[in-house]
């Protein structure tokens, strides 16, 4: 039997996004900061700031960029307040928003930009060089590049998108939730290469409300709840959590360009935060770093973990070093995101649980021959929801292999429930590695390395490291004939990677050489023999 949420279902409302987060003005929290710079606290938005700035870039892309529904806008940056209201005021003209991994190289992005069809790119100052050259390569002209922040006022060249304002509000698109695409995440799901998961207006706005039902900032007696915000909002995890659901919430961001452990401390230190979502290599940092005991983190009362498994004892050596509770929760991109979550109450004694399920939900575990596994074993998680996605940007056949006959999202990872109702991950089917949270696509650093002509033939797994809590990426290289495996090859052909990939894809686990590399008749990589043999994720 497929198993539901214990939280009552709630009302998911048949409207696009921004109205959804807008139309619902509370006046007691109309005019205090949402999201505020923590290096300069004087730059802030307030609701109602936000809804005017929005929609007022949304009325300029409309009346002077001829803005259609549906058109997409890339967005390529580092964490900045101007990051909310661009995105918000993409969809207040009813565009598509794809945001883009600050991490990418020109390659990378031209791959985005092209395979999601941008019209147009806004970007921060400190990504320019990188997207003039990605906008080269797709013959996107220079006049569709806009800047955003601070350092983008002013520039010789672009524009920045707030100069685009326009004073009176024309008509908006109308929007039809269910069907138009309001977020176009890409993920490399459960095989391949990145592909634009299509996510609706309803999709988001029902994970919205789903969150709301069972996500609370944790009791604060004394403080007001105050999140921090380095979690890239390009990621799923941060576009959700960080951008749209304090909208509902209430509750003010404080927002980090990136992670930068330091500016993390003082920030929680100078504007007494009370709740900072994480992704486990930040765990360990709280639970290790000399530099923590440094500052007051009295005001500190929880951490939510996700976007990839949390080990249970960082969770003891937090509470234990801080006194602070972490949460964990699980999603992915393909369903806007949280799948799952802990409760506040019983999230110390139920480390490693990914939680309960969120209401609106209906889930299977299923074995490798299709059919359910018994209570309490593990099996492949399929979700249905009205946040599950409308399936892959113009990639019919990975939609299709994406869903069960009877219309069950395929997350490709396993997982069990006990008896309590809570959730565990206990292994991943897919051929995802997760850097630090970071998606990493196997297939597409195999595309790569086997363009080295020393190399005859790949595959890349993730190698779990201990000391950075997070898996890291493993080439298995068959050498070209002729050639010997040594040291130093492995270490040439690990740096000729370097150079050709972004930060988050280096061969961080290094290269082994092996004789050759297991297929199945068909050709596929047999991936489950080289972990089983190699250890590998
Ligand atoms: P993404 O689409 O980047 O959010 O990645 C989704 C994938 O991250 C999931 O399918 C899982 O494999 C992994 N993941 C996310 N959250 C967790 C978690 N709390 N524990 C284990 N794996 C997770």
């Amino acid at each position: 039997m497929p198993v539901t949420s214990p939280f009552p279902d709630v009302e998911i409302p048949d409207v696009d996004l921004w109205s959804f987060l807008f139309d619902r003005e509370e006046p007691s929290k109309v005019d205090k900061p949402i999201f505020v710079d923590v290096i300069d606290s004087k730059r802030f938005l307030t609701f109602q700031a936000l809804k005017r700035a929005s929609s007022s870039f949304g009325a300029a892309l409309c009346t002077q960029w001829n803005w259609q529904r549906g058109d997409t806008l890339g967005i390529f940056g580092l964490n900045d307040i101007d990051y909310v209201t661009a995105t918000l005021g993409a969809l207040w003209a009813g565009a598509t928003v794809s945001p883009m991994s600050f991490t990418f190289t020109a390659k990378e992005l031209a791959f985005q930009l092209k395979n999601s069809g941008s019209k147009a790119i806004i970007v921060h100052p400190h990504g320019l060089s990188i997207v003039e050259e990605a906008a080269r390569q797709v013959g996107l002209p220079s006049s569709r590049i806009l800047l955003f922040g601070e350092a983008g006022r002013n520039h010789a060249k672009y524009k920045n998108f707030s100069q685009l304002g326009c004073s009176s509000l024309p008509s908006r698109w109308r929007i039809e939730p269910t069907k138009d695409v309001a977020l176009l995440i890409y993920s490399s799901g459960t095989t391949g290469f990145p592909k634009g998961a299509k996510l609706s207006h309803t999709n988001v706005v029902a994970n919205i409300c789903q969150l709301s039902a069972a996500e609370k900032a944790p009791p604060s007696p004394g403080y007001s709840p105050k999140l921090l915000a380095f979690l890239p909002f390009a990621h799923i995890y941060a576009t959700t959590m960080l951008m749209f659901l304090p909208l509902v919430s209430g509750t003010p961001v404080y927002v980090m360009p990136k992670f930068d452990l330091e500016v993390c401390l003082r920030s929680i230190q100078e504007h007494k935060i009370t709740y900072v979502y994480i992704a486990p290599p930040v765990a360990l940092i709280f639970a290790k770093h000399p530099l923590v005991d440094k500052f007051n983190l009295t005001s500190l009362r929880g951490f939510l973990s996700a976007a990839a498994p949390l080990a249970p004892q960082l969770v003891k050596d937090i509470h234990k070093r801080l006194n602070v509770t972490t949460k964990q929760a699980y999603g992915l991109s393909e369903t806007a995101p949280t799948v799952t979550i802990q409760q506040w109450p019983n999230a110390l004694a139920c480390r490693g649980s990914i939680g309960m399920l969120l209401p609106n939900h209906t889930v299977k575990l299923v074995s490798e021959t299709g059919v359910e596994v018994p209570p309490g074993q593990t099996g492949e998680l399929w979700i249905k929801g009205k946040n599950v996605f409308m399936g892959y940007h113009n990639n019919e056949q990975a939609t299709k292999d994406a869903f069960s006959e009877d219309g069950f999202f395929k997350t490709g990872d396993i997982a069990y429930q006990d008896l309590e109702g809570n959730f565990w991950i206990t292994d991943r089917l897919k051929e995802l590695i997760k850097y630090r949270g970071y998606q990493v696509a196997p297939a597409e650093l195999e595309a790569t390395l086997l363009q080295n002509p020393k190399v005859a033939d790949v595959a890349v797994l993730g190698i779990y490291d201990e000391r950075i809590v997070s898996e890291v990426p493993r080439a298995f290289v068959q050498l070209a004939p002729g050639l010997e495996p040594t040291q130093e090859l492995g270490e040439e052909i690990a740096k000729w990677m370097d150079s050709r990939v972004s930060y988050t894809k280096k061969l961080r686990g290094g290269v082994q050489f092996i004789h050759e590399v297991p297929k199945s008749a068909a050709g596929k990589i047999l991936r489950r023999v080289l972990k089983n043999k190699y250890g590998a994720q």
